[in-house]
């Protein structure tokens, strides 16, 4: 092959007079330094030397890539690091970032489930996880018992032989209850089910599902982890080799993989989650304290409050850090809810959480239009129900102008 040289001139075609391909050349080096962030790197396929060297990747003797929706370099970077939050060990392998949240959730149940199996799962998950069992996983043969998870007693009795697993979120959106994870995992160890936690909401820096008996994690790394609402993604992981790998395959075959350029911006955005978790987690407390305080406003549920139902489990499980999701009633219907909206003015309406500014979600005609006003007034969701997603704006001006429009939308 003759060999190409960096002074080839590249015409638009990709050939020169030679008849050389010039398209497809590695860049000279320019550096014998290295850049200090992540290289961005879109390539969806990889060069090997010969058909030997390819053997040699393919059975895991040498390391890389092949193929981008089989693995690349932005979604190793990212999932080792949220690998190292989580506490996945490389004992336990490790976990597949996947192209969205859901498409984690798609995998566990991909991945570790067989026709006939059963699932027990809280009844207040993400919208679409819920939807996902009820609607789609049946035409699969895979059935599903919904409980209420902050009661043991009912995870306990749901159970059945061919149940396979648990699957819970820590804290559900947007009553914000705290699921009995204690019992969920002695249910699971006693009965040999598999523990599946959704820890998008709590995040690895609120809680540590597989210290707490997972068996399974996942994220919606959209949310809080990457954290500025311009990337859709998610990561799931297992605490076993095994697992781990049918999470992988079930990803790269049904192509629930992720986005270099995705994977390149989360991992930018976790260099600050910490900072971003904290400061929001201490906003939302401020608050939940104020919201308590103002007369516009019928209940606040916050479960860093003692007045919250599960406020003595959450202190257990959560570190002190009880999350950025602040929900609360306004006294008064769809009215003083659009009252509300628009006296927030400076607060964007919008049905997502975990940005790095605070957003307002009204459940009663978002996440929770399918339900019935009877199934939404079970949950304790009327058309006064907002849900905050506190950001990292300055403590005492956010508050402030969410506590001047709770006010100014009832009088
Ligand atoms: C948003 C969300 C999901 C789905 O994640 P996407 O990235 O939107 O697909 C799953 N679980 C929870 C708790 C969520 O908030």
């Amino acid at each position: 092959m003759p060999e190409e040289t960096s002074a080839t001139p590249a015409r638009a075609m990709g050939h020169n007079q030679d008849g050389r391909s010039v398209v497809r050349r590695s860049p000279p080096a320019t550096s014998s330094s290295t850049p200090l962030t992540t290289p961005l790197q879109p390539a969806v396929a990889w060069r090997s030397i010969d058909a030997d060297a390819l053997d040699a990747q393919y059975e895991g003797r040498s390391p890389g890539y092949t193929y981008a929706r089989e693995g690349h370099p932005n979604a190793t970077v990212l999932g080792d690091k949220i690998d190292w939050m989580e506490g996945v060990t490389p004992q336990m392998g490790r976990g597949v970032v996947t192209g969205s949240g859901m498409a984690a959730v798609g995998a566990v149940f991909l991945g570790l489930l067989k026709q006939g199996d059963h699932i027990v799962a809280g009844d207040q998950l993400y919208g679409r996880s819920l939807r996902l069992m009820r609607q789609d996983l049946p035409r699969m043969g895979v059935e599903t018992s919904f409980v209420d998870p902050t009661d043991g007693a009912a995870i306990a009795a749901a159970v059945r032989p061919e149940t396979r697993m648990i699957v819970l979120e820590v804290v559900s959106n947007p009553t914000l209850r705290v699921a009995d994870m204690e019992a969920a995992a002695e249910i699971a160890r006693a009965k040999g089910l598999l523990l599946v936690v959704d820890n998008t909401f709590t995040t690895p820096r609120g809680f540590s599902p597989f210290a707490h008996g997972a068996n399974v994690v996942v994220h919606s790394v959209t949310k809080l982890l990457a954290g500025h609402s311009d990337a859709t993604l998610g990561w799931v992981a297992a605490d076993t080799p095994e697992r781990n790998r049918a999470l992988y395959d079930a990803a790269t075959t049904w192509g629930l993989t992720a986005s270099p350029f995705d994977c390149w911006l989360a991992e930018r955005g976790l260099h600050t989650f910490d900072l971003r978790y904290d400061r929001a987690s201490a906003t939302a407390a401020a608050l939940a304290d104020a919201l308590g305080e103002c007369a516009a406003v019928a209940q606040v549920l916050y479960p860093g409050r003692a007045d919250h139902p599960d406020h003595a489990r959450a202190a257990g499980l959560l570190r002190g850090r009880y999350a950025n999701m602040v929900s609360f009633r306004l006294r008064g219907g769809r009215e003083t809810a659009n009252r509300f909206l628009r006296a927030a003015s400076h607060i964007p309406f919008a049905p997502t959480l975990g940005d790095v500014g605070t957003t307002l979600s009204h459940p009663a005609s978002s996440s929770h239009r399918g339900l019935t006003p009877e199934g939404r007034a079970a949950l304790g969701i009327d058309e006064g129900f907002i849900r905050v997603s506190v950001g990292v704006e300055e403590t005492a001006m956010l508050v402030g102008e969410i506590v001047a429009a709770a006010r100014q939308s009832v009088s």
